[in-house]
């Protein structure tokens, strides 16, 4: 039979366990013991679900206390130098230290940087490589979990990225020159597996999926060929693509077996299926493991069959990558109705949907797949995903819709003889500190002990507060807080039609923190205006203008769990046109500035850059469309952080946005070089505080800063505002800041003006 496994599992358990374990051990509520305790059960658990859906085997060292790529960091001993003393003492707490920064016990010291894992939302922490790195073998936690698998009575899979991938996921200059020390390191390591009687070692290598220059990729063919003497099978496993142009090259290393995306990666696995040698065996991961709809099993198996004809027992069925993407369960999801429930498949679900897969390709289970044919049908029929008035409405768009009225030079000049701000405005970008009087009087309400009159009452308590203290501040362009949202796209998913939250669907994004991403399930529509009363009450509260605040389509779309039944440029496009409804019926309300949110945006860049015209051309379209239904004098804003601009600084600008707010100030406005080099036409606010860091910036700190700026941008084209949202600072903080800001702005209109 075609045997079953998955590329990694979820670690943080259905009601994040792992969570709350590390955040009780960080906080010294339990002890070591306690946490390794945790990670058992966990794991254990996850490995029996492996089981009883009918892997042939579980998947090892896919667990992590906190990142895998930091687990291999400590595997082969190429923790940085400024760690290197912690091991010693209590080798738990350093691996904390190197995560976080800190930990129960050792000095405070600088974590290791985190970044993006590929285009997922899940984080990793980026290995340093210098002159003075070397690798040494520390295999306790991978053996021990090994053997903690066996002793329960299970087939131990192993999976280690391999040793190119984590080169390039590395920081550091000339990374491949450490190649030959590493793969020393990786062949010592496999032998120990060998002798341990393992079978298969996955080996991921998910960097087959980029654009790679020669370098890389001769390098992937001398690791493979490095990694001879005794050893376990190797699958080399890719996923997040298709390997188009590397595809050749990954076939030809000497590994006993393959594993494919099939499901990004489109037919590709059928043309390798082909080229595989006699004994190579061929998984193919044709079950989603980036998002959350049941599978089409019958058109999977229709793909399946002639590559099984094929290949026979040498074809393996898989996930496309691990499950670590994906909630736990649909079974702890108790406000779905029987028809959403149908529609999903979580990381258990697709357990069983391979195991339907497996019984298909042998003549069986055609109960099973009757009725996920019913499922699949239904689906495609609901009215509650369907719904012609949003069809017509998307076919109805023409290109003026997504074009304001005048070019910016005009817009600019009504703008400015309505908002009356003059030169260097001060401004913030949308959200003060969350207090826990808030969030308690958000919980209340969400519980039901709170009514809607009383709820109303205090967040328009909390308005008035935050509109009082801005205007005591000084600042011009004010905003009403944000008080009433617990997230940015949550908030609005919650309102829009089309979207559902769901009760549990946790996935991490990195160590102890998850999101829980709403899903886009059907045609998008905005019953009724989402922001208004907030906003026009905050306005009606002070004679300074208040800025409206929308999250972006673009941004709404890339944190959710997104429908796969068209298009995501067509989803994007009808979430463009129920938010440009908001923008207009703020305008209506009389307010002159309106700010849309788009930090998601250079993140949703597609892998290959070969596919991001296409990206940026329908992102930059969505936004807009969002826009583009207001007058000349209503400013549109949009903010942006965690980019690098200088990649997509044509699509920035392409926005047309009045005025970009960006997050600069730690990178002491180098980002603004990409600005000038285009000469960025419009009005932009480097972010002159970082809000992340708790520290009160100096007057003269960002004196230099804005200065810096107008060295680059014409003054009567620069604002003043923090880098980012001030949800999670307290007001203890941020007064002081913004009162340094503003008189920061104040000092240089005098020196420029
Ligand atoms: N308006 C949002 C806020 O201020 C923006 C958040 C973000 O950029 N991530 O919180
Ligand atoms: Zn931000």
């Amino acid at each position: 039979m075609t045997a079953l496994h998955i590329p990694g599992f979820s670690r943080i358990g259905t009601h994040r366990e792992l969570k709350f374990a590390l955040e009780r051990y960080w906080r010294g509520d339990i002890s070591s013991q306690q946490l390794q305790e945790m990670g058992r059960t966990l794991r254990s658990r996850h490995w029996q679900l492996q089981q009883d859906a009918g892997l042939d085997c579980v998947t090892v060292n896919d667990f992590s206390f906190y990142d895998h790529i930091l687990d291999h960091v400590c595997l082969f001993g190429f923790t940085p130098e400024r760690f290197a003393q912690g091991a010693a003492d209590n080798a738990l707490d350093n691996y904390f230290r190197m995560a976080r920064g800190r930990a129960p016990s050792g000095e405070p010291t600088r974590a290791l940087e985190m970044t993006k894992w590929f285009d997922t939302n899940y984080h990793y922490l980026a290995p340093e490589l210098g002159p003075e790195t070397r690798f040494s073998l520390h295999p306790d936690k991978l053996l021990g979990e090994i053997d903690e698998a066996r002793a329960q009575g299970f087939i131990p899979k192993p999976v280690l990225v391999g040793p190119v991938t984590l080169l390039w996921l590395s920081r550091g200059e000339q990374r491949l020159r450490h190649l030959p020390a590493l793969l020393e390191q990786y062949c010592a390591l496999l032998s120990a597996l060998a002798a341990r009687q393992i079978e298969w070692v996955q080996m991921d290598e998910p960097i087959l999926a980029l654009d790679l220059d020669s370098d890389w990729l001769r390098a992937l063919t001398t690791a493979y060929h490095a990694l001879t003497g005794t050893r376990p099978k190797l699958l080399l496993t890719t996923y997040f693509g298709a390997l188009g142009d590397n595809l050749q090259r990954c076939l030809a290393l000497p590994v006993d077996g393959f594993h494919f995306d099939a499901v990004r990666g489109g037919a590709e696995f059928i043309t390798a299926a082909d080229l595989l040698s006699p004994r190579q065996i061929l998984s193919v991961g044709i079950i989603d493991g980036r998002n959350i709809w049941k599978t089409d099993l019958n058109t999977a198996l229709e793909q399946l069959r002639p590559v099984h004809r094929v290949l026979g027992e040498r074809l393996w069925l898989s996930s496309s990558c691990s499950l670590l993407h994906v909630p736990v369960t649909l079974d702890s999801e108790p406000t779905l109705d029987a028809e959403q429930r149908s529609w999903f498949a979580f990381a258990v679900q697709k357990l069983g949907e391979l195991r339907i897969l497996q019984l298909g390709l042998e003549g069986h289970g055609q109960e099973a797949l009757a009725a996920n044919a019913e499922a699949i049908a239904a689906r495609r029929r609901s009215t509650r995903i369907h719904k012609p008035a949003v069809a017509a409405r998307l076919a109805a768009v023409s290109a003026d819709d997504s074009r304001r009225r005048s070019p910016y030079p005009q817009r600019a000049l009504a703008q400015h003889r309505r908002l009356r701000l003059g030169l260097l405005p001060t401004t913030t970008i949308g959200s003060f500190p969350q207090t826990a009087a808030i969030r308690a009087a958000r919980a209340a309400w969400r519980r039901g002990e709170l009514d809607r009159d009383s709820y109303n009452a205090r967040m328009r308590a909390e308005i008035r507060y935050c509109i009082e203290q801005q205007e005591a501040l000084g600042l011009d362009l004010l905003v009403h807080g944000e008080a009433e949202r617990n997230d940015m796209v949550e908030y609005f998913g919650e309102q829009l039609e089309g979207y559902l939250t769901t009760a549990n669907g946790w996935v991490q994004s990195y160590g102890s923190r998850c999101v829980k991403p709403p899903v886009i399930y059907g045609d998008i529509e905005r019953p009724r205006a989402m922001t208004v009363a907030w906003t026009g009450y905050a306005q009606s509260l002070t004679d300074k203008p208040v800025k409206g605040m929308l999250t972006g389509p673009v941004t709404m779309l890339q944190w959710a769990f997104v429908r796969d039944d068209q298009p995501r440029a067509d989803t994007c496009r009808q979430i463009a046109l129920a938010l440009r409804d908001e923008v207009c019926d703020l305008e209506q309300a009389g307010i002159a500035a309106i700010q849309i949110d788009e930090p998601a945006l250079r993140e949703g860049l597609p892998l290959r850059r070969a596919d991001w015209p296409a990206y940026l051309a329908w992102a930059t379209e969505a936004f807009r469309l969002t826009a583009g239904g207001v007058a000349d004098d209503c400013q549109i804003h949009t903010h942006m952080c965690y980019s690098e601009f200088n990649d997509i600084i044509e699509a920035v600008a392409a926005l047309d946005a009045d005025v970009i707010t960006i997050e600069t100030s730690r990178s002491n406005m180098a980002l603004l070089d990409a600005f000038e080099a285009f000469a960025y036409p419009n009005e932009i606010g480097p972010g002159v505080y970082d809000i992340h860091s708790p520290n009160v910036p100096g007057v003269a700190q960002m004196t230099a800063l804005i200065e810096k700026a107008a060295a680059r941008i014409p003054p009567q084209r620069l604002w003043v505002n923090p880098d980012c949202g001030l949800k999670t600072r307290q007001w203890e903080e941020v007064r002081p800041a913004l009162e340094r800001m503003v008189a920061a702005a104040r000092q240089l209109r005098q020196r420029l003006g």
